[in-house]
C-alpha cells in the first residue's frame, strides 16, 4: 500500500467528533477508524500495540541500532471536524493541476477556485486530492495519520536506515478540544515527539497562544422608567462602558502574527443583569498576564466610579504556549529543521495562533512540536491535499528517525 493509498482509505471512514456528547471517544465511529488502524498496524510488524477503551491507539516501532537513542513518536488525531460532515467522503485526484478552477460539484456549481483560495497556486503540476463538495476531506488529520504509517512502513522495508525506537500515537477527539486529556503520556514513554497536524508543506510550529476565559458579571438595579432619574442601573449599559475600556484595535479582526487580543464571544443581558464572556489570547506569557490584569482593573474603575461593586471578572487560564516547554530542548527543533532540509522541504517556523494537541502534551511531560501535514482549507468543502506534500511529510518523519539516532 502506498501512502496516497492508505490516505484514501482511511478518509472513506467518518471520524467525526462531538462536543455534546461528554464521553470518550466522543463518537463511537472513531473507535471503528481506531480498530481499523489496529489491523493495518498488525499487519505492518509493530509491536507493543494498544488500544483502549478511549480510543488512543498506540505502537512501537523497535530500534534498529544498539546504542541508546532516545525514544521519539509521531502523533495524529483520528477524528475529523464538527464542522463539516465527513460522511461518504468522495476524493478525487486532480492530476497534474494547472492553476485553474476545480469544478468539486459540476451540478450545484461549487467551484474550488485560486480566486479565493490563491494558496492553489503554489502547487500548479501537483497532483490534488480534492472533495466532491459535499464534505471535507479529512486531510486533517488524516493526511498525518497516513504520513506516520507509511514512514514505518517505509523504515520496515529499508532496514539499512538507522533509527531508535519509535512509538507512535493516534488519538480522538481533537478537534473539539479534548486529544490530550486522555492521552496517558508515561504509557506512551517517548522523550519527545511530534504531532503531523499542521497545514502548508514546511511549517514547523512550537509557539502557541497563552490562553484565558473570563466571565464578566455586571449587576444593574431595574427601577420603572418613569421613575429612574438616579436610581436606575442598566447592566447592558454599564457592560457597553467595560467593552469600550478594553483597546479597540486588539481583536481577532485586528491582529496577526504575534499580536495578542482580546475576544469577546458572547455577550447576553437585561437591565438587571448582564453577562459578558471573552476570550484573551497571547503569545507573550508576560502580556498575557498583563491583558488579564487590565480586564480586573476596567472592572475596578468602573466600580469606583458607581461607588459599588457592579462588575467581577472571574478569569480562568485554558492553555499555555508551549515554547517554555520545548525550548530547553532545542535539538528537537534543531532535527526537524535538519530533516525537512533533507527532505528538500524549506522550514517554514510560524506561531500558531490558537492552541494544539501538542501544547497540552507538552505541559503533560511530551514536548510535542507540530510539524505539517500538508493539507489546506480545514474544515470545510475546499479542503485539499496535494499528493506530493503528503509524500514530503512522509519523508520528514523518516528522516527524523534516521537523524535522532544519527545524532546519539
Ligand atoms: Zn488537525
Amino acid at each position: 500500500m502506498t501512502v496516497i493509498e492508505r490516505f484514501l482509505k482511511y478518509v472513506t471512514f467518518d471520524t467525526q467528533s462531538d462536543e455534546s456528547t461528554g464521553v470518550t471517544p466522543s463518537t463511537p465511529k472513531q473507535m471503528v477508524f481506531a480498530q481499523y488502524l489496529k489491523t493495518e498496524l498488525e499487519d505492518l510488524g509493530l509491536e507493543e500495540i494498544s488500544l483502549d477503551d478511549n480510543g488512543y491507539l498506540f505502537a512501537t516501532l523497535p530500534a534498529n541500532v544498539d546504542r541508546p537513542v532516545p525514544v521519539i513518536g509521531f502523533i495524529a488525531h483520528i477524528d475529523t471536524s464538527p464542522d463539516m460532515s465527513g460522511e461518504n467522503v468522495n476524493p478525487r485526484i486532480v492530476e497534474n493541476y494547472d492553476g485553474t478552477d476545480i469544478a468539486l460539484c459540476e451540478a450545484e456549481g461549487i467551484i474550488l477556485s485560486p480566486k479565493r483560495f490563491p494558496e492553489l497556486l503554489d502547487h500548479v503540476g501537483e497532483d490534488l486530492i480534492v472533495t466532491d463538495g459535499h464534505t471535507l476531506l479529512g486531510a486533517d488529520d488524516k493526511a498525518g495519520i497516513a504520513e506516520i504509517i507509511g514512514a514505518m512502513a517505509y523504515l520496515k522495508q529499508h532496514p539499512e536506515i538507522p533509527h531508535g525506537k519509535i512509538r507512535i500515537g493516534f488519538n480522538p477527539d481533537e478537534e473539539i478540544g479534548l486529544g490530550a486529556h486522555k492521552f496517558d503520556v508515561e504509557k506512551f514513554g517517548a522523550k519527545w515527539a511530534y504531532t503531523m497536524d499542521g497545514g502548508e508543506v514546511g511549517e514547523l510550529e512550537f509557539e502557541n497562544f497563552n490562553a484565558a476565559a473570563a466571565k464578566v458579571q455586571v449587576k444593574g438595579r431595574n427601577v420603572h422608567p418613569g421613575y429612574a432619574k438616579n436610581k436606575m442601573i442598566n447592566s447592558l449599559l454599564v457592560a457597553n462602558e467595560f467593552v469600550s475600556m478594553l483597546p479597540a484595535d486588539e481583536t481577532p479582526a485586528t491582529t496577526e502574527g504575534y499580536e495578542g487580543f482580546y475576544h469577546l464571544i458572547g455577550m447576553e443581558g437585561e437591565v438587571e443583569s448582564t453577562m459578558l464572556s471573552y476570550i484573551i489570547r497571547d503569545h507573550d506569557r508576560e502580556k498575557f498576564e498583563s491583558r488579564k490584569a487590565l480586564m480586573q482593573d476596567c472592572a475596578a474603575r468602573i466600580n469606583g466610579k458607581y461607588g459599588e461593586e457592579l462588575i467581577t471578572v472571574e478569569l480562568k487560564d485554558q492553555y499555555y504556549n508551549m515554547r517554555q516547554q520545548v525550548e530547553p530542548l532545542m535539538h528537537i527543533i534543531d532535527i526537524a529543521f535538519a530533516a525537512m532540509q533533507e527532505a528538500g522541504v524549506e522550514p517554514h517556523v510560524k506561531a500558531i495562533r490558537g492552541g494544539t494537541d501538542g501544547a497540552q502534551l507538552s505541559f503533560k511531560g511530551l514536548p510535542c512540536p507540530n510539524i505539517f501535514a500538508g493539507g489546506l482549507n480545514f474544515h470545510g468543502r475546499y479542503e485539499f491535499v496535494p499528493v506530493q506534500s503528503i509524500e514530503k511529510a512522509m519523508n520528514v518523519v523518516v528522516k527524523i528517525a534516521e537523524l535522532t539516532a544519527k545524532r546519539y
